[in-house]
């Protein structure tokens, strides 16, 4: 799904603001879940890069 049938806030329509319709929305729209995963993956990743060069 691309909107969110809660608020009807397309993934576009997220990208441009930036914001989410409703707290449904992260559920509900399958590339935000993707682009909010490798997001959050990314800064993961760079917790530890960080971590383990102040080692
Ligand atoms: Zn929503």
């Amino acid at each position: 799904m691309d909107k969110c049938p809660y608020c009807n806030t397309s993934f576009n329509e997220i990208r441009q603001t930036g914001f989410v319709g409703c707290s449904k929305c992260y559920r509900e729209i399958e590339e935000l879940r993707k682009a909010v995963k490798s997001m959050y993956s990314n800064k993961v990743h760079r917790g530890k890069r960080a971590k383990n060069g102040s080692l």
